[in-house]
């Protein structure tokens, strides 16, 4: 069993931070917010009161923060305080480039760190059930891989420090897609006045079918946007994939479309909702008073 310091407790972080506690872990938790790390202290991990009183004595250190900034800040106090021969995993969706620069820092301090990128959204780290994809070096991938089996159902090991990052932003690119064209999809129902639980469950049944159908169709049919993922971080992901796109050359036209609508929401005022709102954008843009 290891010791885990856990960076980030927030709408992802908690519950894998409480899954690994629930495995015999000794899970000593971090949040800006403290109230945050409530739920793990009742799930048996303890509390700490910074990063570094966290990361002090232990074997692994994981970070569940939302952007390449905060990963960058708080990688600071890591690799000022942890021991040399210490695990980094770093479960964020942060840019592929500064992943691969981070590793690097690792190294030099003598400490070894994997990008571990996750999918399937709050469900998904709620049930233990994500998508993992590692970038990283073999030995430190397989060290990291009892823990990550802990959280997920789906690991594998996609290349060197950094390729997990880019294959996250691939499936970003996906799921931003597929919610736009969703949302058009059920506006379109609406208008026609079809029945819509009816329409979204034979729809689930065939090629249209989809995890994204399956955990946002009734979101918006509800009209419960609360996060789950927020737009600001699809926002944020969806500059990840821009750049990373012109970095290597390659054109994501119906992407960049995409990155508007998802821009388009944030600016009115939706970025704190969950991206399944990109259906009220949708709506806003065919004439809808939606507020
Ligand atoms: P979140 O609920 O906003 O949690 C982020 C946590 O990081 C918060 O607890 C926050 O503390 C803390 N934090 C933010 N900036 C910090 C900083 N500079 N220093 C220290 N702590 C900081 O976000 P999330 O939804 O869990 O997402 C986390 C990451 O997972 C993101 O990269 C996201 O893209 C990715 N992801 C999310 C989902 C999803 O469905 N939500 C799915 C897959 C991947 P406070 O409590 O003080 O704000």
């Amino acid at each position: 069993m290891s010791t885990i310091a856990f960076v980030g407790l927030g709408v992802m972080g908690d519950p894998m931070a409480r899954h690994l506690a629930g495995a015999g872990h000794d899970v000593v938790g971090f949040n800006r917010t403290p109230a945050k790390a409530e739920p793990l202290v009742e799930a048996g991990g303890r509390a700490a009161e910074s990063v570094a009183d966290a990361v002090r004595g232990a074997d692994v250190v994981a970070l569940m923060l939302p952007d390449t900034p905060d990963v960058e800040t708080v990688l600071a106090d890591v690799l000022d305080t942890a021991a040399p021969g210490t695990l980094i995993i770093d479960f964020s969706t942060i840019r592929p480039d500064a992943a691969a620069d981070f590793a690097a820092r690792a190294a030099e301090r003598g400490m070894r760190m994997i990008d571990a990128p996750v999918s399937g959204g709050q469900a998904g780290a709620e049930n233990a059930a994500l998508s993992i994809m590692i970038g990283g070096e073999e030995a430190a991938v397989a060290d990291a891989r009892p823990l990550l089996e802990v959280v997920g159902k789906t690991v594998v090991h996609v290349g060197p420090a950094g390729a997990g990052q880019t294959v996250k932003a691939a499936n970003q690119l996906i799921v931003a897609g597929n919610i736009a064209l969703l949302a058009e999809a059920i506006r379109f129902l609406e208008a026609h006045g079809a029945d819509l639980p009816a329409a979204v469950e034979v729809l689930g049944g065939g090629l249209a079918g989809s995890k994204v159908l399956e955990q946002k169709a009734p979101k918006m049919l509800s009209g419960d946007f609360g996060p789950g993922f927020r737009i600001d971080l699809h926002h944020k992901d969806m500059g990840i994939v821009s750049d990373a796109a012109r970095a290597a050359g390659v054109v994501t036209p119906v992407g960049a479309l995409v990155a508007q609508l998802v821009a388009a929401t944030r600016a009115a005022g939706d970025g704190g909702l969950d991206h399944s709102a990109l259906y009220r954008t949708i709506a806003r843009l065919g004439g809808e008073d939606v507020r």
